[in-house]
């Protein structure tokens, strides 16, 4: 497809880092539904469009990798008895992921993150966290960590974002 060469194996280099494990946080529910979007008409916020791909290490795209989002709200809030801003998806043919959502707000003691599962078909199953570069919480945050920023770009109607997952070799 006409997509940008993958950053974290971009220029032939043969291979790359595991995206790094974060902590799941208090707030993980199992069983999300099975959905690219996350947005729901009416839903505050600015909207938000993310895309990448599932890599092995090796720096193959992983076909049918599972990611599994959740999030709070703009407000900083999470649904924590339904699935409002939680659902899985896999990747496709190519190892390519799309996700509809919308800007989380803080909370105390976080910066804007958004949670996530990785777990290439029958591979390691991967917890870490996305984050948005400028925020100004990230730095008294501790569970930030740069390596896991977002690509970050405007767009009509909202933001562009970009992150390659890279998981183990399974
Ligand atoms: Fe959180």
């Amino acid at each position: 497809t006409g997509e940008t060469a993958p950053l974290a194996c971009e220029n032939g280099s043969p291979s790359a880092g595991v995206t790094p494990e974060v902590t799941e946080g208090p707030y993980f529910t199992a069983n999300s539904p099975e959905r690219v979007s996350l947005y729901e008409e009416g839903m505050a916020g600015t909207k938000l469009v993310i895309t990448g791909y599932v890599y092995t290490t090796d720096c193959k795209p992983v076909a049918n990798a599972l990611l599994d989002f959740w999030q709070a709200d703009s407000n900083g809030v999470y649904d924590n008895t339904g699935y409002t801003l939680r659902g899985h998806q896999f990747t496709d043919a190519n190892g390519r992921y799309e996700l509809t959502t919308v800007v989380p707000g803080i909370y105390p003691g976080r910066t804007e993150h958004i949670h996530v599962k990785v777990q290439s078909p029958n591979g390691k199953l991967i917890t870490s966290q996305l984050f948005f570069p400028g925020s100004t919480q990230n730095d008294s945050d501790g569970i930030f960590d740069q390596t896991l920023l977002l690509a970050i770009q405007e767009s009509s109607g909202g933001l562009q974002g970009q992150f390659n997952f890279v998981v183990p070799v399974p």
